[in-house]
């Protein structure tokens, strides 16, 4: 006889991550093409001298350093086994069955996932039609059950972001016995509008004891492969937040490759200003070829190909090229190196 499993698990779909195979050019999980910079390897090769014993529970010198980069007590940072961990444990300190989890649609596709398994219940407000958060609709959908919101910030798979002041407005009129998650795992791609507006989830959280942001060095840090992310919100969510988290979730090889990378930081973000300089070339070059592709504040660009999203992937995969397609809504393609971004365009201009 099989084990008892819940039932309700069965209805939840794993996370389905993009997928490879050797040769490939995969543009389909808004990773960076480079790898850890020399200082970074040094960091790991020392750090796996060490492994024997268990990391540092709390992450203490990562925190310290996160602290001090975004001027906030160490109290206020936690860091977590990626974003999506710290995302997990953020619906387990506040929702139970029955509970509600707002977010927009579409946006991260975990965050369903999470919200079931924890058997609350997911909450969708579809994006306006320029495929951006609409916060008004997502302040209308408060019930007295809603514990939790995310807002994903640039927006996977979108790329589009909030403008501060309804962002802020918004922020005001949340009820504060509700958690609010500024979710800015691209936050390194932004960059203030021609009229100056940029979200800072961080500057935002200050004095808002009811929001929390994620961040993470899985995309412009280069680290998806080891597994770090951070979370900076009020002292009490950070302390809930270690109540729920896997005992040592950070390994230390991974503490010591972020820190090392933060201390890296100004050539890893240089890094970035290259990135958006070939995102900005891709959308032009779609725009010229006739598609509908709105500016991304990310290291991907969004096809909304409706119908045609599945076909436009699966046909770039026979020719090597892995986008990610989101049901009937569009397809995602994260920047690569030029070259590969001219197989893309090659590709999608063809088709
Ligand atoms: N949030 C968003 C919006 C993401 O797109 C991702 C990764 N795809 C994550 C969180 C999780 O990133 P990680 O766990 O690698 O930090």
């Amino acid at each position: 006889m099989t084990a008892h499993i819940r039932p309700d698990l069965d209805a939840i779909p794993a996370y389905i991550p993009g997928r490879s195979f050797p040769g490939a050019i995969k543009l389909a999980s808004n990773e960076t093409t480079q790898g850890p910079l020399p200082s970074v390897h040094a960091a790991i090769a020392e750090a796996v001298g060490g492994v024997n014993r268990y990391p540092d529970i709390r992450a203490t010198a990562l925190v310290e350093s996160l602290a001090k980069k975004l001027g906030v007590a160490t109290e206020n940072v936690a860091a977590g086994n990626g974003s999506v961990a710290l995302c997990q444990e953020v619906v387990q300190i506040t929702c139970g069955p029955g509970d509600e989890v707002l977010f927009a649609w579409r946006a991260f596709e975990a965050y369903p996932i999470i919200t079931r398994v924890a058997g609350a219940t997911p909450v969708q407000v579809p994006l306006t039609a320029d495929h951006v958060h609409d916060l008004d609709a997502m302040l209308a959908a408060i019930t007295d059950r809603t514990r939790l919101i995310f807002v994903c910030n640039p927006n996977n798979p979108t790329g589009t972001v909030v403008r501060r002041a309804e962002l802020e407005a918004f922020l005001d009129a949340v009820p504060s016995n509700i958690l609010v998650v500024l979710d800015e795992a691209y936050f390194e791609y932004t960059r203030p509008a021609a009229d100056g507006d940029h979200v800072d989830g961080v500057e935002l959280a200050r004095g808002r004891r009811n929001v929390i942001v994620l961040r993470t060095f899985s995309k412009a840090y280069g680290l998806a492969g080891l597994r770090v992310g951070y979370a900076v919100a009020d002292p009490d969510v950070i302390t809930a937040l270690s109540k729920v988290r896997i005992a040592f979730a950070v390994s230390t090889i991974a503490q010591q490759a972020a820190l090392s990378s933060l201390e890296a930081s100004a050539e890893l973000l240089a890094r970035t200003d290259a990135l958006i300089v070939e995102r900005d070339r891709v959308r032009d070059a779609l725009v010229a070829g006739g598609f509908d592709v709105g500016t991304s504040q990310s290291n991907f660009v969004w096809l909304p190909l409706a119908e045609r999203s599945g076909e436009f992937a699966s046909a770039a995969a026979e020719q090597g090229l892995l986008l990610r397609a989101y049901g009937n809504d569009g397809v995602r393609v994260t920047i690569g190196d030029p070259h590969e971004n001219d197989a893309f365009l090659k590709f999608a201009l063809q088709t």
